[in-house]
């Protein structure tokens, strides 16, 4: 059922062989350029016309009322209830710990700069709504906005037809737990040009989304295109798009855990990735087996089988575990299982994934929901240089520089000769001029 990779022996060129998916953002950047010039440019009428397009509705207002929101909490059923608010929970614990603290550096008696993090002041949040609803994304983005003290948050999510034009009922409903009551019913592209640009919300321009400082969220193509579009009129996290899951195992792995793994990523959508990377044929074979068995066994059994079956998925077979290492290592997983024996003496090794799952009791869909970790994470390589969503992402760490008169007169022959090197004389003569009335404007010794 999955590709076969086999790296055995040695390779020349492993990035060329790995499976990836065939996913070309900057041919999609194309398609919805036009989507957002139109809303930077006509605002209301043209988001309205992209959903009418794209998601079958023609909506008057896209501002969810706040009685919708509170509406939506009021009706939820316990047992989700429940669970959102033990998943809100762990996240906070885990996010609140990653805070940061000024610091103060004493660079030189009397000179100091001190660093200090500063929230970005208003921030959009995207929560997908095409495929699956995704009331976990709402916890995921906004509980380390929160707890880096973003004061204006705001939130998009695509309208659903079942839940009469707004959001999913679930996704509001988080927001409400989470007491966030500006929310959107936008998605795809036109909802980050929204955010990005902001825009009136109904005709009559009585509501309006402002711009926002930054987008933060995942999605699919079209919305993962908008943000690298959009990056640089608004500050953008790391791009977070169609889902993979690659499992380093070993002859140990449960291969009905390593198939139920699997498929659990595949279920988000046809893109999704599946990798398994073993040096066991024995585990690939019962996984293979086990994967016939179980994905007709699921309800979006078509999805499944097309992101199992793609290009972007397959078992690659290597000689041993270290070889496996350098494999998963080149190939940047969004989320690594590992599950051999020594599970975590192996993770500690791994130097590229957006989050590792040890063990044979951490699969990835705890991560999900309910780890406490975040699950808006880094795809498509970018785990190389990006990390997942944190509060250190909201953050901006502001250097401020101290220095009193006999600091500066320290160090001022060092500016001088650097600003020389680089013929910029007036920034030497900045530092002089201070002082020009000691020393007549001589260098100050
Ligand atoms: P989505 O909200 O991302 O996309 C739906 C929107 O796409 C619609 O509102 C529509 O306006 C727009 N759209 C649909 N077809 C279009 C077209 N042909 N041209 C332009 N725009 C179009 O929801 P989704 O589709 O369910 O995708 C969610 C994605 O998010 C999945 O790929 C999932 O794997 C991913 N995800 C990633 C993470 C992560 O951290 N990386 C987490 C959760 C979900």
């Amino acid at each position: 059922m999955l590709n076969r990779i086999d790296l055995r022996g040695g390779w020349r060129d492993p990035r060329a062989l790995l499976p990836r998916a065939q996913l070309d953002v900057s041919v999609a950047v194309e398609k919805i350029r036009p989507i957002v010039e139109a809303v930077r440019e006509h605002g209301f009428p043209a988001i309205q016309d992209a959903t009418h397009r794209l998601d079958g509705l023609r909506l008057d207002r896209f501002r969810v009322p706040v009685e919708a929101i509170t509406e939506a909490e009021s009706t939820l059923e316990p047992e989700v209830r429940a669970a959102l608010v033990e998943a809100i929970d762990r996240a906070r614990r885990v996010h609140a710990d990653q805070r940061r603290v000024d610091v103060t550096t004493e660079v030189v008696p009397g000179g100091t700069v001190t660093e200090r993090w500063v929230p970005v002041d208003r921030v959009g949040l995207y929560v997908p709504g095409g495929l699956a609803m995704y009331p976990s994304t709402v916890v995921m983005n906004v509980v380390p906005a929160q707890a880096a003290g973003v004061r204006s948050l705001v939130v998009a999510s695509p309208p659903q037809q079942e839940n009469g034009g707004l959001p999913d009922a679930r996704v509001l409903a988080a927001c409400a737990l989470l007491g966030v009551d500006e929310v959107y019913a936008v998605g795809g592209a036109q909802a980050i040009a929204m955010l990005a640009y902001g825009a009136a919300t109904d005709a009559g321009g009585e509501t309006r989304c402002e711009p926002v400082d930054m987008i933060t969220g995942p999605g699919n193509i079209w919305v993962t295109a908008a943000k690298r579009l959009l990056r640089g009129v608004v500050g953008i996290d790391a791009e977070a798009g169609p889902t993979e899951i690659a499992v380093l195992a070993d002859e140990t792995a449960d291969p009905v855990h390593v198939a139920a793994d699997l498929i659990s990523q595949a279920e988000h959508d046809p893109l999704a990735a599946s990798v398994l990377v073993t040096p066991s044929v024995e585990l690939v074979e019962a996984v293979d087996r086990e994967l016939r068995r179980q994905v007709p066994e699921t309800k979006h059994a078509d999805r499944i089988g097309t992101a199992l079956g793609g290009p972007q998925s397959g078992a690659v077979l290597v000689d041993d575990l270290a070889a496996g290492l350098r494999v998963v290592d080149l190939y940047a997983a969004e989320h690594l299982e590992i599950q051999t024996r020594d599970a975590r003496a192996w993770a500690m090794r791994v130097r590229n994934a957006g989050a590792i799952f040890v063990g044979p009791y951490a699969p990835v869909s705890l991560g999900d929901y309910c780890a406490g970790s975040n699950h808006v994470l880094p795809t498509g390589g970018c785990a190389r240089h990006s990390s997942g969503l944190s509060v250190q992402s909201f953050l901006r760490g502001i250097h401020i520089v101290e220095y009193d008169e006999a600091a500066l007169r320290d160090t001022a022959r060092h500016v001088v000769t650097l600003a020389a090197v680089e013929d910029l004389p007036a920034h030497g003569q900045a530092v002089r001029v201070r002082f020009q009335e000691q020393t007549g404007g001589a260098f100050p010794e």
